[in-house]
């Protein structure tokens, strides 16, 4: 433990060491440190020093804490206000991997051996998942296409039957642009107008007004209501597929998924450019999506009835099954083999009668407003667009409105044995083994994302951007914002040699790591001292251009 009396203390850590953690939690929110930041021990190869890292969790997990939300909207703000109004054509030729995607990427396989060794000496892995997790993201983000995993069966060829139909839409020929068109008035002034677009899913029934809860909840339609978000992303694909048809370019956009008060994950997108509004909103009207899976109509196993796993015959060494699994599910009552996820899929493709597992598609409330880039209406539809970002889709309940949770747990209810995708355990149910099937699994207990409370059947990405949208990935505009300030400080920012540092968790039960309390505290420390300085340079050098205001939040 601490010796309070230690010497080496700082005094502003002599300081907190009576403080509660959560007094320390409160005053880390309040300078925007994150409140959950992973302690990682990092070796500097070039000069042999360890020393302790705390990583903010926004950087590596997926659950990000308020503070690191919080800086994670303002990037989004800034990536959103880049891209929007772009003059020029964006570069696209980032192909090359970068030296930061080889960073992350054998970063992560040092983090991967150590969840490993972890689990192997049996090991609590829970903090390690989150980490592996949040580095998965990040090697996205980064700009690299595909996990790292990469794909494990063929992907299959549908019959011409089943294709998803191109509505009928006029098409116009694509001129080879990301551009908008612009106006020029007759004093010269040129305008560079786009779009924000309102999306919604339709009507599951009527809503008390301000509340967001069915006026009669026995008619209201969860089914399709839960069904209509779990497939919500590949709508909004869709959309977009027919916007650049129709539009005649290469339509960019940025947009996030955010929740209704009556719990439907509904859509807001800037889009580069402009249409006619009668033209959005005849595209919204004909866009679909299809979902040609298994039929869940039939339970066919329930209870105690449920199929059992058997092991296939071992392969000679080396060979593994062409559809990647060791065993099948089984009728319990008969021994039959349950169909696999490709062969039920074969059969659908067989059968000519057989209509879709659902269609979704958008309710008749189609929101079309014309922006101008640099003005206020502009900013005001970048702050709504990331207004929920901090939150997650369930999140916007009512701790005091009891049918409000009654409404959000009704859903969960319809989701509870709603197929949430191809390897969902929910099919074990319906007669049918889950795409890539292993032992252990039983319908009603599946871990998808889907199923959970905070995401009520969406489980996608919040935020969706172009390829095309800016000159910039998520994680450059977090270095821009870096290099700004250490630039700012008179510093030259490190180079990044990727192989400088090795990282690795520091072990549960080290007795040298300091208290949470403590090291949140340090944290704030820091950031005061980094604010300090940055505010008295700011001062001196008038010269500087104006900084983004939320750019020394970056600062850490
Ligand atoms: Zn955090
Ligand atoms: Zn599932």
């Amino acid at each position: 433990m601490t010796n309070p009396n230690d010497r080496a203390l700082s005094r502003a850590d002599r300081q907190a060491m009576p403080l509660a953690l959560d007094v320390a939690v409160e005053i880390a929110k309040q300078h925007g440190v994150c409140i959950r930041p992973v302690l990682l021990r990092r070796m500097d190869v070039h000069t042999g020093i360890t020393e302790d890292v705390n990583v903010p969790c926004g950087t590596t997990m997926e659950a990000k804490c308020p503070s690191c939300a919080k800086r994670n909207r303002y990037l989004r703000m800034a990536q959103c206000r880049e891209g929007w109004h772009l003059e020029a054509e964006p570069s696209t030729t980032p192909d090359e991997p970068t030296e930061e995607q080889r960073w992350l990427v054998e970063f992560r396989a040092d983090m991967q051996a150590q969840r490993d060794a972890a689990e192997q000496a049996g090991h609590d892995t829970t903090d390690l998942n989150a980490v592996l997790i949040g580095l998965d993201e990040e090697i996205n983000a980064v700009g690299m296409r595909g996990s790292l995993r990469g794909r494990t069966a063929p992907k299959r060829n549908r019959s011409t039957k089943r294709r998803q139909d191109a509505p009928d839409l006029p098409k116009k020929v694509r001129q080879n642009t990301t551009l908008g068109r612009t106006f020029t008035s007759s004093d010269g002034m040129v305008y560079r107008p786009s779009l924000f677009i309102t999306l919604t899913l339709p009507s599951y029934g009527r809503i008390r007004a301000g509340q967001g809860v069915p006026v009669d909840p026995n008619t209201y339609d969860y089914p399709r209501a839960a069904r209509d978000a779990l497939h919500f992303s590949k709508l909004v694909d869709r959309f977009v597929q027919n916007l650049r048809r129709v539009a005649g370019y290469d339509v960019q956009y940025f947009s996030s998924v955010e929740p209704q008060k009556r719990l439907a994950p509904h859509l807001h997108m800037a889009v580069r450019g402009t249409m006619a509004r009668a033209e959005v909103k005849a595209i919204a009207a004909a866009t679909y999506h299809q979902v040609w899976w298994p039929s869940v109509d039939e339970v066919k196993f329930n209870g105690e009835q449920l199929p059992v796993w058997v092991k296939r015959a071992d392969l000679p060494d080396g060979e593994t099954y062409p559809d990647g699994q060791d065993g099948d599910y089984l009728d319990p009552a008969t021994g039959e083999v349950l169909p696999t996820w490709h062969e039920a899929l074969d059969r659908l493709d067989a059968d000519e009668a057989t209509e879709p597992l659902h269609v979704v598609r958008f309710g008749p409330q189609v929101d079309v407003q014309g922006v101008l880039g640099g003005t206020p209406d502009a900013d005001q539809c970048i702050r709504y667009l990331s207004k929920y970002l901090t939150k997650s889709l369930g999140d916007t309940l009512d701790p005091d409105n009891p049918a409000q949770h009654q409404h959000a747990a009704r859903m969960i209810e319809a989701l509870h044995y709603e197929p949430c995708s191809a390897a969902c355990p929910n099919w074990l149910r319906y007669g049918v083994q889950p795409k890539g099937a292993k032992a252990g699994m039983t319908p009603g207990r599946c871990r998808g994302k889907a199923h959970k409370p905070e995401h009520l059947g969406y489980a996608g990405r919040r935020v969706l951007v172009s390829r095309k949208w800016s000159n910039k990935t998520l994680s450059e505009h977090k270095r821009d914002r870096r290099t700004w300030v250490m630039e700012a400080l008179g510093l030259a920012d490190e180079p990044t040699d990727p192989h400088r540092y090795l990282w690795k968790p520091v072990p549960a039960g080290d007795g040298t790591i300091p208290s949470l309390a403590l090291r949140l505290l340090r944290m704030v420390a820091e950031r005061q001292r980094w604010r300090a300085t940055l505010l008295a340079l700011e001062a001196k050098a008038t010269a500087l251009p104006t900084p983004d205001p939320s750019s020394t939040r970056e600062a850490a």
